[in-house]
């Protein structure tokens, strides 16, 4: 799905698919193939960590974000607030910037 690839760090998301369908969430960063998403609070997995006194590591439960495969999200648009494709617009300065195919809102704030 060609919309994506729009996906940004600090991006409003909704989640489409898989086990947390229907959430939202802010992407805390992308992966590094930019594939993926890490979204705050979506697809929470847990790791269980050894403790390690030296580094001040107690042992137990960590609960974790996994990265969501950017097909299973959409962009929250900021000015209408629905998930959206995203367009592009040319400024008079020259810049490139994200817009909502719904609202025509910018999606760069
Ligand atoms: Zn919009």
């Amino acid at each position: 799905m060609a919309m994506a690839r729009h996906i940004r760090k600090n991006d409003s998301v909704l989640v489409i698919a898989g086990k947390d369908k229907g959430k939202r969430g802010r992407v805390l960063r992308m992966d590094s193939k930019k594939n993926g998403a890490f979204v705050e609070g979506i697809n929470i997995i847990k790791r269980h960590t050894k403790p390690n006194p030296q580094k001040q590591v107690k042992g137990g439960i960590v609960e974790k974000e996994a990265a969501v495969a950017v097909s299973n999200l959409m962009v929250l648009c900021r000015e209408c607030d629905k998930p959206s494709r995203v367009g592009y617009k040319r400024l008079d300065d020259g810049r490139k910037v994200r817009v909502c195919r719904k609202c025509g809102g910018e999606m760069e704030k």
